[in-house]
């Protein structure tokens, strides 16, 4: 870090905040201020050793926040209320989109893949929705509803396109990228 940077203690950042970028950076919530300091320095590849320099870190990063890829979110667990989303769901209908097994799964791929599509290479940056697709349907092969091996990311064109009866695994057409 360079010493003639001008640094401004603002610490305009709230406990919401932060707790965000715990998530973002694969971290639970709850953890101390330094811990995700230490993680977020990690990440920006930022060697720093004294407490006031993760809290520049954190600074930093409030001010001019940067994208967070390639770790895996931490998904808090929904709340009691929501406990009926823990069972395992009905693979075969559409509650299944919405449970969380599926979701946290879904960004495991979207993760894993990127954010691009493996057939057409649409992105969110060219107007496309992504969509998280079981090669193998599940609602033909349930039991592989939730196994990160039978997910790949399609547009939703491409997706819409393909159907039950389309099992081609596009992930062989992945750019060195
Ligand atoms: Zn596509």
């Amino acid at each position: 870090m360079s010493r003639k940077r001008k640094y401004k203690l603002v610490r305009k950042y709230s406990n919401k905040q932060l707790t965000k970028l715990a998530h973002k950076l694969g971290l639970p919530g709850n953890v101390p201020k330094k811990d995700i300091a230490i993680k977020l320095a990690e990440y920006l590849s930022i060697k720093i050793s004294s407490h006031t320099g993760y809290m520049n870190v954190l600074d930093d990063y409030f001010s001019n926040p940067v994208e967070i890829v390639g770790i895996v979110p931490f998904i808090p667990k929904p709340t009691d209320s929501n406990n009926r989303q823990l069972q395992k769901p009905n693979v075969v209908t559409d509650d299944f989109l919405k449970s969380y097994q599926w979701r946290k799964l879904r960004l495991v791929a979207l993760e894993l893949h990127g954010r691009k599509c493996l057939c057409c290479g649409a992105s969110p940056a060219t107007g496309a929705v992504m969509h998280v697709d079981h090669i193998k349907p599940r609602r033909l092969y349930p039991e592989l509803a939730l196994d990160i091996n039978n997910l790949q990311v399609l547009c939703e064109e491409c997706n819409h396109g393909k159907g039950n009866w389309c099992e081609t695994d596009f992930r062989t057409n992945k750019d060195a990228t």
